[in-house]
Parts: structure tokens; sequence; C-alpha cells
């Protein structure tokens, strides 16, 4: 039988790699699931729960670990963790692969690593996706903290004592997390705008009942790529873009930014000038602070205000909703796991020629072996 293992994460993750819903599945596919005790604490799941669901709850991280076969967590597992498995044992986490230095420990002592937010971006796999599970969380709390820092109404209101005006907000960045911004302050009732490069936006922003703001130039029809990300702008558009978002901005309210191009730092698309132009009391949430921010200004982590505009860098918002991000994260780690499980002989068997395995596979024999980490020539 295989035993899977979730350890308790660091004390700046609240999220957890397992919920009682996907314990008793793993169960129910032939798995034996043994969590650190406290381990879904902060997710509001006990040890109780898990327990009723068919986990084995072990006292401390090497009770945890020994023996077991799959390492499931949410960031990156220490190396004194890996160090306690089996070689060949299997780790799927949210690895933060590009950091080199701290994949190569792990990768050298020889377990199977798999990165989860290198999940190829097609149907099969939509279901194991967790950038869009969490991206899903995060744009929905954007809008949420945003509008509670406003300290103003979104909704239009008509009582007796006069008129409350809805609160317009503005969401740079259509992707998984925009759209959710949009929907959300939507539904809170703000008047709401939207803009992205990538045409196919556009009839997103318009069906959520969001008015669609963009320079719609031949640039603009080419801007998607073959993956469905956004190619990085040329100056010359950027230059327009810029000055359409300085009149737009303006008079807005809230603005959510998420815009992120791969593998690049974030594109700046409000400008300290935009800012200096905003009304005082106009709050940003900028989605994309890990990566440098689209604001210029922001700081990540923390909350500043510029301008008398506050900007929020918030770092893992998807975490600060964790009974959620966990719930969906652990599903999104179930479906991937669920790949291997044989139904029949409830035996477990990676295929390694699976689009999502080599898709996902970041060390195997203790090499390094994902093409995108492969090092580049001087
Ligand atoms: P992302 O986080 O990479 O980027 C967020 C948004 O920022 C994107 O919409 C992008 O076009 C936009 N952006 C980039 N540069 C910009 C600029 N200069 N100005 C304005 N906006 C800019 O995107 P994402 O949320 O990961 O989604 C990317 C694509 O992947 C979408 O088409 C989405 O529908 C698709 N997707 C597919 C699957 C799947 O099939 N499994 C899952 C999730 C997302």
């Amino acid at each position: 039988m295989v035993t899977i293992a979730v350890t308790a994460e660091g004390p700046e993750e609240p999220r957890v790699a397992v919920s009682p819903e996907t314990v008793k599945k793993l169960t129910a596919l032939g798995a034996k699931v043994r969590v650190q005790s406290g381990a879904g604490a902060r997710s509001r799941f006990s040890d109780e729960a898990l327990k009723a669901q068919g986990a084995e709850i072990a006292a401390t991280a090497a009770e945890t670990l020994a023996g077991a076969d799959i390492l499931l967590k949410v960031r990156r597992p220490s190396a004194d963790e890996i160090k306690q498995l089996k070689s060949g044992a299997m780790v799927a986490a949210i690895l933060d692969p590009y950091d080199r230095a701290g994949i190569e420990p792990l990768a050298g002592s020889g377990v199977n690593l798999f990165s989860m937010e290198f999940m190829p971006r097609i149907s099969r796999a939509q279901s194991m996706d967790v950038l869009s599970s969490q991206a899903n969380l995060a744009g929905y709390k954007a809008v949420v903290d945003a509008a509670s820092l406003f300290g103003q109404a979104l909704p239009m209101m008509m009582t007796a004592a006069g008129t409350v005006p809805a609160a317009k907000a503005f969401i740079m960045g259509v992707g998984v997390a925009g759209l959710q911004a949009i929907a959300t302050a939507r539904r809170m009732g703000a008047v709401v705008s939207a803009t992205d490069v990538r045409p196919a936006t556009k009839e997103q922003v318009q069906s959520l009942g969001a008015k669609f703001v963009a320079v719609e130039d031949e640039e603009f029809k080419q801007a998607q790529t073959a993956a469905g990300y956004a190619k990085p702008m040329s100056p010359e558009y950027q230059a327009k873009q810029a000055e359409l978002v300085a009149n737009h901005i303006k008079v807005q309210d809230i603005v959510i930014t998420t815009a992120l191009i791969p593998g690049r730092p974030a594109p700046k698309l409000v400008s300290a000038a935009m800012l200096a132009a905003m009304k005082p009391g106009s709050v940003i949430v900028d989605l994309a602070a890990e990566r440098g921010g689209n604001v210029e200004g922001t700081v990540p982590g923390q909350a500043v205000e510029v301008s008398g505009v506050k900007i929020v860098g918030p770092i893992n918002l998807a975490g600060s909703v964790p009974v959620n991000a966990s719930s969906l994260y652990a599903k999104n780690l179930y479906a991937f796991l669920e790949l291997f499980f044989d139904k029949k002989d409830k035996s477990f068997k990676v295929n390694w020629d699976d689009e999502i395995v080599k898709g996902t596979l970041v060390a195997k024999d203790g090499k390094i072996v994902h093409p995108s980490l492969a090092p580049q020539p001087a």
C-alpha cells in the first residue's frame, strides 16, 4: 500500500496540502494518508476531522515521513524533510522551481520532484491547475480587501437621506484572478471596467457586465501567444496604453492590478504621475506585487500610501482564505495523484510518458530534468 505523508507547513504558510474530503478520496484509491498533527489547523481541518475520513495522525514530522512513498506539501519541503524520504519517493508541491539554489539540494537526494505551478494548461489538467484555483481566490479577496480599505460604500444606495453613488472599480489584467475580481466587484455593486492586451478578454469582460477599456490596434490583435498568455508589448503600444489608462484611472475608486507575462517581471502599468492624478482615498491592490508589481511604489507584502492613494502589495492572498485555498489546492493534488492509481488493483504507478508528468517533473534520479530549468548557454 502506498503511504502519502502530509507534514505541517512553516509559520508563513496557512494552507495545507490535504483536506478531509481528499483524505477520503485518496483512501478510496487505495492509499494510506498520514498527516502531521495540527497540519490542517489553520485551514480549520482538525486532526479529528481528518482522522474521521481515514487519515492516520502522526505526532511529529519525522513520524509522518517514516517510510512514505509520496510527500504532499503546499510550499517547497525542507532539505531535512526530503532526507527522511526514501530514494525514488514522489514530492508534489508549489516548489518555486526557478530558484535553482533552493531546488538543487532537494533534487540531489534522488526523490522525484513535481512542481505544481508547471501544470500544463490543457483541458485534461484543468482540475489540477493550482495557479488557477489560487488565483481565483486571490482575485476575489483583492476586491474584498480593497472594499474594506476604501472606507466608502460600493453599491449605489437610494435612501430618504440622499443617494450614495456607486464606486468605480478598474481591473487591469483579465486572466483568472482578474475575471474573478470583475465578478466580485460587480456583485458588490461597483461600476466595473477592465483592461487587457489579449483580444479574447474583451468578450469575457463584457459578458461579466463590465466595460472593456483598451488600445485595440494591430498589435493588440496579435498579443496572445499560442499558449494563451500575453506577449510583452512594444514601447509604442505601452505609450498609447499609458495615455488611455491615465485618463481612465483618474476617476476610479478601486483598482486591482493582475497583469503578468510568463517568465518576466510584471509590466508597469500605473505610474507615479497617474497616482498623483487619482482621487485621494482611492485604493489599489497590486496582485502582481510578488513579481515586481504593476504599480510604481508597490512594496511586496506591505500597504503604503502614495499621493493619498493606498497601495497594497499582498503576498499569498489566497492564503488569507485558507479554508477555501486548502480545499481547492488539496483537490488539485488529488486530481493529479488520481492519474497514477489503478482503480482495479489499487496499485500506484507513474506513467513517465504522460504529458502532465513530463510537464510537472522537475527532478528525477538526482538530476534536474525539466526543460525550462536547463542551464542557459553562457
Ligand atoms: P497571467 O496571470 O499570466 O496574467 C494575467 C493577465 O494579465 C492576462 O490576462 C494577461 O493577458 C494580462 N496582461 C499581461 N500584460 C498586460 C499588459 N501590459 N496590460 C494589460 N494586461 C496585461 O494569466 P492567467 O490568469 O494565468 O491566464 C492566462 C491564460 O491562460 C488565459 O487565457 C486563461 O484563460 C488561460 N488558462 C487556461 C487554463 C487551462 O486551460 N487549463 C487554466 C488557466 C488559465
